[in-house]
């Protein structure tokens, strides 16, 4: 179908950009990008996705790290994270969530120095991103949807600009910095949480919708308006085991004029931007000029 968003396929043009860019950097620094992700606990979800960054990481030509802690107190990881801050060959750190019971999320992401946090959690980052400086880092998962609607608007020769943006979810990860995103591109943003109530009228009048709510299948097709571009974030397991969005999906691709599929959206963008903020860092980290996220690439 030609309305699909292959995300997938968009994410492989990011990563070779990335590829060729990370080469220019090595041969006139000598350095190399260095990401560091440390994974506490036995959560098999995280272990796939540390395994994923990890393989991106060293295809990209970037120095990788993981640090697998089984089992360590808060005050360990608190540690860990100091050394990584002075680590010089690491340019990027990030901390898989979510954390085992009993630690504090808000005070290990704290504790990354905002320069290396390249998931963009970190307060100063968000901060940032809300304010309309673009010198911090921007959340990995929205940042992908925005290079998508970005794409996906000038293949359409159409602009984001003016258009009716509704966001589906209020997370600090998708939901508050994909809204940030489509202000700074002039949308006009509404974003729906648990307690927005006609959320299916107003869906109909969105043209542009982003659903990250974490519930398979919650977005009817009939609440998508004819034309309006549909970003599905979500990533919800069936009971037959298959991985599916938030947004019905068959009921909305006869609607939308472009849509992500679940899985081989926005997925593989996340990692794509991963790499792509840690090639930031790096140049930053030596006061290089800092590459352009081409959007043809
Ligand atoms: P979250 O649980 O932190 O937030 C969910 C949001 O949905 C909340 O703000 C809540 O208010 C809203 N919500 C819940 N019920 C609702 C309802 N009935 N109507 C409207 N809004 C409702 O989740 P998150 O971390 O933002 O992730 C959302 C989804 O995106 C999950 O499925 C997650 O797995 C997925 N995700 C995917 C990627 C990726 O790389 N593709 C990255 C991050 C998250």
């Amino acid at each position: 179908m030609g309305n699909i968003i292959d995300g997938k396929s968009i994410a492989a043009g990011v990563v070779l950009h990335i590829c060729n860019e990370t080469r220019s950097f090595s041969e006139r620094t000598g350095l190399r990008p260095g990401l560091a992700v440390c994974i506490v606990g036995d959560n098999p979800a995280s272990a796939v996705y540390v395994r994923a960054k990890e393989k991106r990481a060293l295809e990209a030509g970037f120095t990788s790290r993981v640090i697998r802690k089984a089992d360590c107190t808060q005050a360990e990881l608190l540690e860990q994270i100091d050394a990584l801050n002075e680590d010089s060959e690491i340019h990027g750190i990030l901390v898989q969530l979510p954390l085992p019971a009993g630690f504090s999320e808000r005070a290990v992401i704290e504790r990354i120095a905002p320069h290396k946090d390249v998931d963009g959690f970190h307060t100063e980052n968000s901060g940032k991103l809300s304010c309309g400086i673009d010198d911090g880092f921007v959340p990995c998962t929205p940042l992908g949807c925005l290079h998508l609607l970005r794409r996906h608007h000038a293949s359409l020769g159409a602009k984001i600009e003016g258009k009716n943006a509704l966001i589906i979810g209020r997370s600090n990860i998708v939901g508050k910095p994909m809204a940030s995103l489509l202000l700074g591109e002039n949308a006009t943003v509404t974003i729906a949480h648990s307690r927005t109530r006609d959320l299916a009228d107003i869906c109909r009048a969105s043209e542009i919708v982003v659903a990250a709510v974490g519930r398979a299948g919650y977005v009817k097709g009939d609440w998508i308006g004819e034309g309006a571009v549909v970003i599905d974030v979500g990533i919800n397991r069936t009971a037959a085991g298959r991985l599916v969005g938030d947004v019905e999906f068959s009921g909305a691709v006869i609607r939308a004029s472009g849509i992500t599929p679940v899985p081989g959206g926005v997925g593989p963008m996340t990692i794509a931007m991963l790499l792509w903020n840690t090639l930031l860092s790096a140049h930053r980290s030596c006061s290089l000029a800092e590459p352009d996220l081409l959007l043809d690439c």
